[in-house]
């Protein structure tokens, strides 16, 4: 258990703690790269890594996989003109990814462009991190060709880590989008246990549970938009708020930011349009779903999103 890390959940008005043991590694985190950032300014140095670098192909922000692991390949002069980002050195060696064009579908022989969702469910986890990197940085080339504050077009800088608008002089750079996700938890009283809210969001028909989630928005703290979001989504009022663990989510820039929050009360009311319905589980209740025992169409989140991590390592086992 020596790569397990605790964060302290402060319950109640006292000074009860629990311990909720969280596992090392999460889907898109710990990414191995050294990202060398001071060094993705000198064209240079950064040409010559092209010539002895490996670079993770791209095709409509599908990363290529060679079987269960992302194919990296010795860079090709057709991709001299293409969208090219530095992603990191991983000892001696660099690591690019190259966006493809859309048409014709690029062909590698033993390997396939697949969705980033279902990639990051088989790829190893240094795979996945890398991939998941390189996914949100091309993504944002995708959205921000032409510059915010006067419309021309902009290019890529510093190994794709900046854009440049040179007729307004306007620099533009990768965005991160902080969002919320938290677990509302009811201490348990009079014999019960402690009790986690989880809820069914509309546009989930398949019976999905998990924790809620929002964007946090200008002005506000973490703790600010969990009490809001909470209040907004599920009509429940809580008291502490505990940050847990986070993780890059590449759909397509975010930081999720993974909470505990006190419940103090049992009552809640779903907002109907963004939560069609929420429930109270056990410990127990939440690990056996987790655990595939219970088939009634509640469905728990994948073991990729930070939800379902929340919920492990909260109900144990
Ligand atoms: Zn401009």
């Amino acid at each position: 258990m020596a790569d397990l890390r605790f964060s302290r959940f402060r319950a109640g008005s006292g000074c009860s703690t629990n311990w909720v043991p969280m596992t090392k590694s999460i889907a898109f985190g710990g990414n191995p790269l050294n990202r060398a950032s001071e060094k993705r300014g000198n064209a240079a140095w950064l040409a010559a890594q092209r010539v002895r670098g490996l670079f993770l192909p791209f095709w409509k922000n599908q990363p290529l996989l060679a079987g269960e692991a992302a194919a990296l390949l010795p860079g090709q002069p057709e991709w001299e003109d293409c969208l090219t980002v530095f992603l990191g050195l991983e000892g001696e060696e660099a690591l690019f990814a190259v966006d493809l064009p859309d048409d014709p579908k690029p062909v590698f022989e033993g390997a396939a462009f697949q969705e980033m969702r279902p990639a990051a469910m088989i790829l190893p986890a240094r795979d996945c991190a890398i991939a998941g990197q390189a996914k949100a940085l091309i993504d944002w080339h995708h959205r921000h060709g032409f510059c915010a504050n006067c419309g021309g077009a902009t290019t890529a800088e510093d190994g794709g880590y900046r854009r440049h608008c040179a007729h307004c002089g306007a620099d533009h750079f990768p965005r991160t989008d902080p969002v919320v996700i938290m677990l509302p938890i009811l201490r348990g009283t009079d014999g019960l246990d402690d009790h986690c809210l989880l809820g069914r969001n509309a546009r989930f028909a398949n019976g999905l549970h998990s924790a809620f989630a929002g964007f946090i928005e200008p002005g506000e703290t973490v703790e600010d938009a969990v009490a809001r979001e909470l209040e907004e989504e599920a009509g429940i009022r809580i008291g502490a708020v505990t940050y847990h663990a986070s993780q890059p989510w590449p759909f397509p820039s975010s930081l999720m930011i993974g909470c505990y929050a006190q419940a103090l009360s049992r009552d809640f009311t779903v907002d109907g349009a963004e939560i069609a319905e929420a429930r109270w589980m056990s410990r127990a209740e939440a690990r056996a779903r987790l655990e595939g025992a219970i088939e009634d169409g509640v469905r728990m989140p994948t073991p990729i999103a930070i939800a379902h991590r929340l919920i492990r390592d909260w109900a144990g086992g």
